[in-house]
């Protein structure tokens, strides 16, 4: 590995910079409850630039107290407000109002996201903020489009009936660091959808974006208490939020550890609902037929897109054995060419990672795979100098027992490993379906009888065939220890409901 060599990152180019932090000295610092900001009593955050380690702003904290300031704000917008009893077409137009200010400040969102988080401006640019806007205008598509259901035969029993949704209640919305805009407006958006009211925490690590969607909030001028934001630690403000009484529903990205607390809070508490994202660790199958080109240029990218903290990421690769060595050939040198570097520049391809910790796990758990006999087809480590930069490994031989295989690395690490072609596709489904993880699963091939019989057996929320993402109007989320319940289109609105049965005898 090549940790303690000097650093081969791009800089920061200096105007973009200086761009960015204008946009993060206009953010507001505090928390955004029933329809104003204020202060917190808990020591504030630190926020860092994770390209230099400098500190870029420092914002409010939530305390347990004044998550029940929040809530209680959210509860009484819910009991009392407008919200809830606006007509759905009302609720759309003003959620896509906030979709189309997120719009004209759309470079401003990717300065700040880009140096908050470390991610190169032009990705942010060209996928994080259009997508959260396209995610937010979904959203509020469905708004006036709730409907229920009326069985024909009560009628005839002399009776009417008919089964329709209400809003779940006050929703709470946790969001991790790695697509935080993306996050919190997407999941916003659907909560508002809906009919509930909010309460959001964004990441400390990366909360300085949901801070200006708050201000673009009160721009909206949505009603005192619909959407409240309370920055703060997750094991004190995330914590006092899963337990609280006054919240109906959880929609939680991020770790399985996270997710499992947010399960036993629920239990403990008062059956809160949930809807929780918890990443994966992706297959990827690589036939010999396939686009093989186009297939290693997308496994690559993949690999180093958000640095690999991407939840959908193919990060498992089996091809088929004749082509395995050429295919990981290519991959590597793929990976290799990319430009590494601070975000706020033209060259950077791909950025730093989130923090010095983050880094440091995946230095550990590729550490320990080269130990266990695993063996880099790529090198890339740790870069020397300020920044938490970490360049692209391809590992062969990783595999079950071995935490890099096993566990979300959340960093630029491929494990790749051949498979017999005359393996029968039962059994290299069992292979693709080894892990806890049920996210995604992405396939390689042109036989359409393989695609059908194999996207039937992988064990997968999203199957990705031939390369593409996700679709925003169908359900995403995923199997098994990848969460539970679904977001986005009707499915995604619907979490954020109760149904109702109403019987009224003739
Ligand atoms: P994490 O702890 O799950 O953080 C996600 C969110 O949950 C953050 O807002 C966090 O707050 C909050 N949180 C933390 N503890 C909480 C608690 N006890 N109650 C309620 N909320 C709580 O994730 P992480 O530690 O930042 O990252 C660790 C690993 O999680 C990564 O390596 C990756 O494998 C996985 N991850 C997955 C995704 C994904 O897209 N599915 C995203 C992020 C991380 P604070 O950050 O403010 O403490
Ligand atoms: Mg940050």
């Amino acid at each position: 590995m090549s940790a303690g060599e000097p650093t081969a990152a791009l800089p920061h180019d200096a105007a973009m910079l200086q761009r960015a932090r204008d946009a993060v000295a206009e953010i507001p610092t505090g928390l955004l409850i029933d329809g104003g900001w204020r202060p917190a009593e808990r020591p504030a955050i630190a926020v860092d630039d994770p390209a230099t380690g400098q500190r870029i702003a420092e914002v409010a904290a939530a305390g347990a107290a004044e998550v029940d300031l929040a809530v209680a704000a959210a509860a009484r917008a819910m009991r009392e407000g407008p919200w809830p009893r606006m007509g759905g077409t009302e609720r759309g137009r003003l959620i896509a109002r906030l979709a189309d200010l997120v719009e004209r400040d759309a470079e401003r969102m990717a300065l700040i996201e880009s140096l908050d988080t470390g991610g190169p401006v032009g990705v942010l640019r060209a996928f994080d903020v259009p997508m959260a806007i396209a995610a937010a205008r979904e959203n509020a598509s469905w708004a006036n489009k709730i409907t229920g259901e009326v069985p024909m035969v009560e009628a005839g029993a002399g009776a009417f009936a008919f089964a329709t949704r209400e809003p779940v209640g006050v929703a709470a919305i946790i969001t991790p660091w790695n697509a935080p805009l993306l996050m919190a407006l997407k999941k916003t958006a659907a909560a508002l959808a809906a009919g509930c009211t909010v309460v959001l925490k964004p990441a400390e690590l990366a909360p300085l974006s949901a801070l200006w969607l708050g201000r673009l909030v009160e721009e909206v001028g949505f009603p005192p208490g619909t959407v409240n934001i309370v920055v703060g630690e997750g094991a004190v403000a995330g914590q006092a939020l899963i337990d609280h009484p006054g919240v109906r529903m959880v929609s939680f990205t991020g770790s399985t550890a996270v997710g499992r607390g947010i399960v036993a809070a629920s239990a403990r508490s008062n059956l809160k609902r949930f809807v929780l994202e918890l990443g994966g660790k992706s297959p990827v199958l690589v036939f010999a037929d396939a686009d093989l080109d186009k297939a290693a240029a997308s496994v690559a990218r993949e690999i180093v897109f958000k640095s690999g903290q991407y939840c959908g990421a193919g990060t498992r690769l089996f091809v088929e054995a004749p082509v395995f060595e050429d295919f990981v050939r290519a991959v590597a040198g793929q990976l290799a060419g990319f430009r590494i570097g601070a975000g706020l520049g033209a060259g950077a391809e791909f950025g730093a990672l989130i923090s010095d910790r983050q880094r440091a796990r995946v230095v550990r758990l590729v550490e320990e795979a080269v130990a266990a006999g695993a063996e880099p087809a790529l090198a890339g480590g740790a870069l020397f100098g300020p920044g938490y930069f970490h360049g692209p490994v391809v590992l062969t031989g990783a595999g079950r027992g071995m935490g890099v295989f096993d566990m979300e690395v959340f960093g630029p690490v491929l494990c790749a490993r051949p498979f017999d072609p005359a393996t029968p596709l039962q059994a290299l489904a069992a292979e693709a379906n080894d892990t806890d993880y049920g996210l995604s699963a992405k396939i390689w091939t042109r036989d359409a009888s393989r695609i059908l019989r194999l996207a039937r057996l992988v064990e997968a929320g999203n199957v990705l065939v031939n390369g593409g993402g996700g679709e925003k109007a169908l359900p995403f989320g995923g199997f098994k220890l990848s969460g539970f319940g679904r977001e986005n289109g009707r499915e995604g609105i619907n979490a954020f409901t109760e149904i109702k049965t109403v019987r009224i005898g003739l």
